[in-house]
């Protein structure tokens, strides 16, 4: 039986697709097909999957909302779970809010501006969704998730057992968490916010969404900053000063306009993206002596 059919056997049809473009759900627009995805509507849905891949022996793989993603030409094998609008409920309690991991980061910054609440602001433009962002420990302008986080609920992607963690319990770090290294999905998270000055809440989204605006090649499709910040410098600065500004590999460019950027310029493939990439790090070692690391997450494989 091909893969699809077997899970179209236990999961509803209606969000299960067969050889998915992952060009389609990913920021830089580029990854070959998904061999099935589905899109859970919640935890036992997501467990069910889960559990039915472990049955077929299939590898599964779970995404947000793709902008931190470089999905290989050849796809991923097996099963990518994609947790968006079918998993995002939000509550608000006070300050305390309880959001499944499909909200968008930037909408659920938003919802807490309307409800005059403070803490959120850094997030407003940052395109991930509340699971990938927890995943990275998203952070911009001073502001990163850690700050907010109160605790989560993981699923073990095995077994699809579900365990509540504390802040702490997350590992959280620069663009680190427990859940990169294990594996394990976040199905819920607790953050605290704080009350404030809506009008004060609003005057800083727009001050940071400027800055990117002016900062930002927006309007080419990218993961945002392609490598991690190394200690004590700028990954931008240091690729700028390699000479770097510019440089294509077939579609995949160094931003004119931020070098810390790469950006699909038109065209490109993963293969473009990733020969620019080892490019960057060779010459930057080169010139500057550091390493730089990549934040965007490789996935799948070779065409
Ligand atoms: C224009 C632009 C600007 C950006 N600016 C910033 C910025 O200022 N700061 C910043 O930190 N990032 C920035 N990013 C990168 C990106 O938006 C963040 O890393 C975001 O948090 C990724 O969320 P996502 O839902 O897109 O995750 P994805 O890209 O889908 O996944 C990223 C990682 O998280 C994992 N993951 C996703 N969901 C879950 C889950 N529920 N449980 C466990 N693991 C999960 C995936 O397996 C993967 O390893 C930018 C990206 C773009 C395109």
């Amino acid at each position: 039986m091909e893969l699809y059919d077997s899970f179209a056997l236990v999961l509803p049809r209606e969000r299960l697709l067969r050889n998915e473009p992952m060009r389609l759900h990913t920021s830089f627009r580029v990854g070959g097909p998904a061999d099935v995805m589905f899109a859970p509507a919640g935890e036992e849905e997501l467990s069910l999957a889960l559990k039915h891949a472990k049955r077929l022996g299939c590898p599964s793989t779970v995404i947000g909302n793709g902008s931190n993603l470089l999905v290989k030409d050849g796809g991923i094998r097996g099963l990518v779970i994609r947790l968006g609008d079918a998993f995002s409920e939000t509550r608000f309690e006070g300050g305390d809010v309880f959001v499944s991991p499909g909200q968008s980061l930037a909408r659920l910054s938003q919802m807490a501006m309307e409800r005059g609440l403070t803490g959120l602001e850094f997030a407003s433009g940052i395109p991930g969704s509340v699971g990938g962002a927890m995943a990275m420990n998203a952070g911009a302008y001073q502001g990163e998730m850690k700050q907010v986080t109160q605790g989560a609920r993981l699923m073990d992607p095995v077994s699809g057992q579900v365990l509540s963690c504390t802040e702490e319990e997350l590992c959280l770090g620069y663009r680190e968490s427990r859940m990169l290294k294990t594996g394990e999905i976040v199905t819920r998270v607790h953050l605290r916010l704080q009350p404030g000055d809506k009008t004060e809440i609003l005057a800083k989204m727009e001050d940071f969404n400027a800055r990117r605006r002016d900062k930002q090649p927006l309007n080419y499709p990218s993961a945002g900053s392609t490598f991690k910040r190394p200690e004590g410098k700028f990954a931008g600065a240091l690729i700028e000063g390699a000479g770097l500004k510019g440089t294509r590999v077939g579609g995949a460019q160094v931003s004119e306009k931020h070098a810390g950027f790469i950006i699909n310029a038109g065209g490109a493939t993963a293969r473009d993206i990733l020969d620019l990439i080892a490019l960057v790090q060779e010459k930057v070692l080169k010139d500057s002596g550091v390493k730089l690391e990549t934040e965007v997450r490789v996935l799948g494989e070779d065409a």
